[in-house]
């Protein structure tokens, strides 16, 4: 589904990081047929429900999400799980730390999963998991469609993590050691 989407795509690319690699995904180009994000909203909100600690708090269960691509997963999984309610933080600007929108606040003890089309560096979802622990909330797992780790995604310990498929693409710390810039394969920066 994916590859018919066109949101995972094989060539030569160049991350804003500076990391090339041989696949790039888009989540959301999957993202914008309903009955797709549908299927996979509801696939994840499976995993989640087959953890028994996670089952027993579904209608307590905040799902919080990094805005934007993560929304459409977020509001899918709330939806099937019957979650109790869905919000999410943003940046001002780029460099900006995130945060909620004003008056919104945590209870005490709230239990959250975490929700993206992807995980890949996964340095939003800990930034997300820092600030909602300094505000008093507990998260009890990350769900994300595609886990594409790389060699510097952040290692999340103990915290359970669901994903519906995993991606191992090749990755070349930059153009001087990339296999495919020595071949001459043309490069495409990516925004994201
Ligand atoms: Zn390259």
């Amino acid at each position: 589904m994916l590859r018919d989407t066109g949101a995972l795509r094989d060539g030569h690319f160049e991350y804003t990081n500076g990391l090339h690699s041989n696949e790039y995904l888009q989540v959301p180009l999957a993202m914008r047929y309903y009955q797709h994000a549908r299927m996979l909203s509801v696939g994840l909100s499976r995993l989640l429900r087959d953890n028994p600690e996670i089952r027993a708090i579904i209608p307590e269960l905040s799902i919080v999400t990094p805005a934007n691509a993560g929304l459409p997963v977020a509001y899918g999984v709330c939806e099937a799980l019957r979650a109790r309610q869905v919000y999410w933080a943003e940046r001002d600007e780029s460099g900006q730390p995130m945060r909620f929108r004003q008056f919104l606040e945590q209870q005490p003890g709230e239990q959250v999963v975490l929700v993206d089309d992807l995980l890949r560096t996964g340095r939003n979802l800990r930034e997300m998991q820092t600030l909602l622990e300094s505000r008093g909330a507990r998260v009890v797992g990350l769900a994300v469609i595609v886990y594409q780790p790389n060699p510097r995604t952040v290692d999340f310990g103990e915290l359970p993590l669901y994903y519906l498929a995993r991606l191992n693409a090749s990755y070349y710390a930059d153009a001087a050691r990339c296999d495919l810039c020595k071949q001459g394969v043309p490069v495409q920066k990516v925004r994201v």
